[in-house]
């Protein structure tokens, strides 16, 4: 080949390729080629298919003229060309692929005399573009013309694959729907999406041809790489700067925070490498996606929950939330309570350490939660931790977690109130039995009264007998029948007092909850205490309602409320120096339920020693004359039925001690 020719070739070759702009480059290449030939102009047409068959306009893509003072076009005003300006036969020609030389000028706004050049420049084996030569210096001689057209062509071909390639890579990109860009392997930026625009304010036409670390200055506030770039030229120090930084193989996913950002933003990357056909490095692509608003979610949901778990932990109670499948999370307190190491810990875990008899409950329980039979549930169980037994109480509750029931379930160490409250029960036996001593006691005088009234008759009786023996009476047989009655009489009556008295004093505590009738305790307290009343000259009242009053109790526990009230009123009335001393005893029904009524005339209660009164241990009694213990038990007594005690100061100056009663319980 010609060396002037593969000179011009080169110069054209390098025009072209001097620019990473495409436009840039087409001046330049159109520029130099102008030049050299030299000729008076040169256009650059792009076949434009209007859609319609077969029908094209041409397009001015670049144009460079000689003849207004050498390489401007002129601003605005591209010479127009029209398919028309050239006949079939030339059309017919290009579309071969073979270059058009014609002397004259065709028609238009052209303005250039001379000959004409037509250049069909191919892409994808159909005719796209054509360069045209206006004025071209006539000295060219024909094999020149030949080679050159030839040359030319294939120079521009490559441009003109080369721009089609970044204009396919810009079509592709435009679409994408997350903000997306492309660079080169030189690092300029060859695509830039509508999507990128949004979230950047930048327009592709400011952002096209600049350093991808332009891109870096609208991310980050600095031109630094973006992920893109690290993707072919790696930067560990700048990578370790990312939140997450993932390459594998050609891709790398990163996650980082952007500043410069719509105020402050969490951006996740995806960018992955490009090569051509020769799988030459091409460049890289990057995909942007936000993801602030998860992010923030993400982090909000992680700390309410750290919260949660910080505040289960430090309220003491373990926690468990669980679904039919298995552990969702259970907090370090769990697995302390069930004496576990392992972090996390399943309800299988759970019921396996519980006490065999409370298995079956507690995963009854939960059964009932998962069928949708119940949406919480709250349980007390017993769990081995080696040899030691612990007590638990749960409390579950059904959530809808992820579209699946699930269950909330909070386990409290009730070990230590069930230990005391055994305790207290214990202490409480101890105390009811002891005050039933104290209670004997108290009774002891009425009883030997009791006895003593039978003893006498009997004694009276037979004495008598014996007497009359010694005087030598005959005895008659009537009068000795009639004294053998009196005397089984007194008998009966003193195994009845005995039986009364044996019954209070039997320690039962586990003695039947029977129908009682109130009436009938007054009346059997009185019997062993009337004389007593008596003895100590207190005149007794009693006003029983007429009709049985039923209530469900524990006969011998209630009598012994109502000997503890009596006995207090005696000893209190003893205690007073005052004439007329009375007690009263009211039984009836008010409202929904029953009372019992023990008034005195003693000396009544000063205000600052009535709260205490029901204290255990509390008296003002002296030492073998009151334990303190008498109203205390009186009233968990009552409690335990159902009902209070109440006292007031009556206007006797004494006391009135009111017990209300369910009427009866179910
Ligand atoms: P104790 O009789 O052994 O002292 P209680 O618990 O039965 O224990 O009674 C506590 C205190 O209540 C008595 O010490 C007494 O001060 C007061 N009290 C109870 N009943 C009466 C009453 N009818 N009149 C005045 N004080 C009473």
């Amino acid at each position: 080949m010609n060396s002037d020719l593969t000179e011009i070739i080169n110069k054209i070759g390098r025009a072209l390729s001097s620019d990473d702009r495409f436009q840039s480059a087409l001046d330049s290449g159109l520029e130099a080629l102008g030049h050299v030939l030299p000729a008076g102009a040169v256009i650059f047409l792009k076949k434009v298919l209007t859609g319609r068959e077969d029908d094209f306009v041409l397009e001015t893509a670049g144009y460079w003229s000689g003849a207004e003072g050498g390489d401007k076009k002129r601003a605005g005003t591209w010479p127009c060309f029209r398919p028309e300006d050239l006949s079939r036969g030339m059309w017919n020609d290009l579309e071969k692929g073979k270059a058009v030389r014609a002397e004259a000028v065709p028609p238009g706004e052209l303005g250039v005399r001379g000959n004409f050049w037509a250049i069909p420049l191919a892409l994808r084996g159909h005719l796209s573009c054509l360069l045209v030569l206006l004025d071209v210096n006539p000295k060219t001689d024909a094999g020149l013309h030949e080679n050159l057209t030839h040359s030319l062509g294939s120079v521009f071909e490559l441009w003109l694959s080369k721009a089609d390639h970044a204009q396919m890579v810009e079509n592709l990109v435009r679409y994408a729907p997350n903000p997306t860009f492309v660079i080169d392997a030189a690092g300029v930026i060859r695509a830039w999406n509508p999507a990128m625009e949004w979230i950047t304010g930048r327009k592709s036409s400011e952002m096209l041809g600049q350093g991808s670390r332009q891109a870096g200055t609208l991310f980050y506030g600095e031109p630094r790489p973006m992920a893109l770039e690290l993707n072919i030229r790696p930067d560990p120090v700048l990578e370790s700067s990312y939140l997450e930084f993932r390459r594998q193989g050609d891709d790398v996913t990163a996650m980082s925070y952007c500043p410069g950002l719509l105020g402050g933003s969490y951006l996740k990357v995806k960018a992955t490498r490009l090569y051509d056909l020769n799988r030459r490095l091409w460049g890289a692509i990057e995909t942007v996606q936000d993801v602030t608003r998860e992010r923030k979610i993400e982090r909000d949901l992680q700390r309410s929950e750290n919260m949660y778990r910080v505040l289960t932990d430090f309220a003491g109670v373990g926690m468990l939330f669980f679904h039919r499948q298995g552990a969702i999370y259970s907090n370090e307190r769990f697995s302390r309570m069930l004496g576990l190491e392992t972090q996390q810990v399943s309800v299988d875990d759970l019921l396996a350490r519980i006490y065999p008899e409370d298995q079956d409950r507690v995963s009854g329980t939960f059964d009932r939660l998962f069928d949708g039979g119940d949406r919480s549930s709250q349980m007390e169980f017993r769990v081995m931790i080696g040899d030691e037994v612990r007590h638990y109480r749960g409390h579950a509750q059904v959530i809808d977690y992820e579209d699946r029931s699930s269950v909330h379930f909070i386990m409290d160490d009730i070990t230590r109130q069930v230990e005391l409250a055994q305790k207290a029960r214990l202490h409480e036996i101890r105390m009811i039995h002891e005050d039933r001593l104290t209670a004997l006691g108290n009774m002891a005088a009425g009883i030997a009264h009791e006895l003593n009234q039978p003893l006498n008759t009997i004694r009276v009786i037979t004495e008598g007998h014996l007497f009359g023996r010694e005087e030598g009476w005959t005895l008659d047989e009537t009068e000795l029948y009639q004294n053998l009655e009196m005397i089984s009489r007194q008998v009966s009556r003193m195994s009845s007092v005995i039986r009364t008295i044996r019954d209070f004093a039997r320690e039962d505590r586990r003695a039947a909850v029977t129908e009682v009738d109130l009436n009938e305790a007054i009346e059997n307290v009185f019997s062993m205490l009337g004389r007593q009343l008596e003895a100590h000259d207190i005149t007794l009242e009693r006003t029983l309602a007429p009709d049985p009053l039923q209530v469900q109790a524990n006969q011998t526990r209630l009598e012994q409320v109502i000997i503890n009230i009596v006995v207090n009123a005696r000893q209190a009335l003893d205690d007073s120096a005052r004439t007329g001393k009375r007690m009263w005893v009211r039984t009836g029904r008010r409202g929904e339920g029953l009372f019992i009524e023990l008034g005195d005339n003693a000396t009544g209660i000063p205000d600052e020693i009535r709260q205490k009164i029901f204290d255990p241990y509390f008296t003002t009694k002296e030492v073998g004359k009151g334990t303190g213990l008498g109203l205390s038990i009186s009233q968990s007594i009552i409690h335990e039925m159902g009902g209070r005690i109440e006292v007031r100061n009556n206007s006797q100056g004494g006391t009135t001690f009111v017990v209300r009663l369910p009427s009866r319980r179910v």
